[in-house]
Parts: C-alpha cells; structure tokens; sequence
C-alpha cells in the first residue's frame, strides 16, 4: 500500500477559518483510493523530517510573529525539501511567510522563508468575502473560496499566481492575481476551508506529490458545491 506523509507545521497556532479541512481532504481522498497517510503535527521547537505534502493555515498577525521566528530554523531544511519536488500548500498568513517577508501596520517586519519570490505588505482595507479564480491548468478551471486579509502580496520572478479574481481581490486587488506558485509549492488566500470546495485541486496536490495520475472519485456532491459558489457575491 502506498503511503503519503502530510507534515502540518505550526496547527495550534495557524489554523483559522476551518484550515484544518484541508488535511481531512487530503486524508480523505488518499483513504478512499487505499492510499494509506501519516498527518504529522509539527509545533514551535520541533525538529521537521522529510515529507511528501507541508501544509500551513492562516492566523493573525500575533500568531505570525512567532511562526515567523521558529520557521528561520528550518528555513535551509525546507528550501531543500522544495527543491526536491515536495509540495507545499499555505494558506494566508501561512502563505504570507512562504514569501520573502510580511510587513504589518504596527511593528517590525516579519521574514518568511523565500519559498516563493514574493513579499506582503499590509495595506489600508481589509479584503473580506467570497473569491472566484479563473485557473488553466485543471478542470474545472475555477477555484472558489473566502478571503479575509489586510496583506496585500505581490509576486516577483518565476513565482506565477494560481489564477485570476473574477470575484473578489486574492492578492492585492490592484493586478487581479490570486494565490502564488513556484515548482511545487503553493499559496493562496483561499479559506473556506480551501480544499474541500476545490476537490479538483486537492487531487492536483496528492499527483505531484505521488507523481502519477489518480483515479477519479465520485465528486458529485463536492460538484455541485463548487459550482454553486461559483461567482457567489462577494
Ligand atoms: N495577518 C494576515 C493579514 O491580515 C493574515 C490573515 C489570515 O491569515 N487570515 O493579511
């Protein structure tokens, strides 16, 4: 039976808005194709071990402080991981770190990990509601979500974004980007939880990792929701 190892960094502190959904998908849709998966929760002073998926939430800035500081230990660590292929997804304040630094209102800047080229500085509004992407590489080519962020990211270089807003600002509201890639790793503004209403890009995520193409599930329902909150209101 193959197995994927699922490395959740930093739960207790990023996981906002239902994120930990994201990992139920995952498992769940590893479990029902007798994938076997290992969820290994890392927290603050912890060491990281090779894994196949990282996932990191979203939370606040004060959350973000300390996140920041622990992730500069591993930063080596994860950068090689990246470079080997392994897949990353962040979420918001998670994605924010994944990128060069977060600049907030108040108080110093907080590095990210250069994981992908692109920094976040907060801007004046905060962005709150519903998010429709327009994507190309998958079908179907929509991502659906709720954002909820002052940051406003902007990418640089190879990092390209996931997708266009047809509703809603992603990124920064002013170039129409949302979310970022670079090889296999992955950011977005998406909550909602992310995963679950976007079963098409969590099998995305399980085949790079797996590095081969997944049988279908019978997604009627995930379907059905998906496209229900297609263009919803923002
Ligand atoms: N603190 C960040 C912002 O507001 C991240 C918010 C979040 O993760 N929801 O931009």
């Amino acid at each position: 039976m193959k197995t994927i190892k699922i490395g959740h960094l930093y739960p207790k502190l990023l996981n906002i808005y239902g994120d930990i959904g994201n990992i139920i998908t995952l498992q769940k849709r590893c479990r029902w194709r007798g994938i076997n998966v290992i969820v290994d929760e890392i927290g603050v002073g912890e060491s990281i071990t090779n894994h196949d998926i990282y996932f990191i939430g979203g939370g606040q800035d004060i959350q973000q402080i300390e996140v920041s500081k622990e992730l500069q230990k591993h930063k080596e660590f994860l950068t090689s991981e990246r470079d080997r292929g392994a897949v990353f997804l962040g979420i918001c304040g998670g994605y924010q770190l994944m990128g060069h630094y977060y600049q907030p209102h108040n108080g110093d800047k907080l590095e990210g990990i250069s994981l992908l080229d692109a920094y976040t500085v907060a801007g004046n509004k905060r962005f709150i509601g519903n998010v429709t992407v327009q994507i190309n590489q998958i079908t179907p080519n929509t991502l659906v979500g709720f954002e909820n962020h002052s940051g406003l990211t902007y990418l640089q270089g190879d990092t390209k974004p996931i997708g266009n807003v047809i509703v809603g600002n992603g990124n920064n509201g002013a170039d129409k980007t949302e979310g970022a890639r670079y090889k296999n790793v992955f950011g977005t503004y998406l909550h909602g939880s992310f995963l679950p209403k976007n079963p098409h890009f969590a099998d995305y995520l399980l085949e790079l990792a797996l590095g081969e193409k997944l049988e279908p599930l019978d997604d009627f329902i995930e379907t059905k929701t998906h496209n229900n909150l297609v263009k919803k209101a923002y």
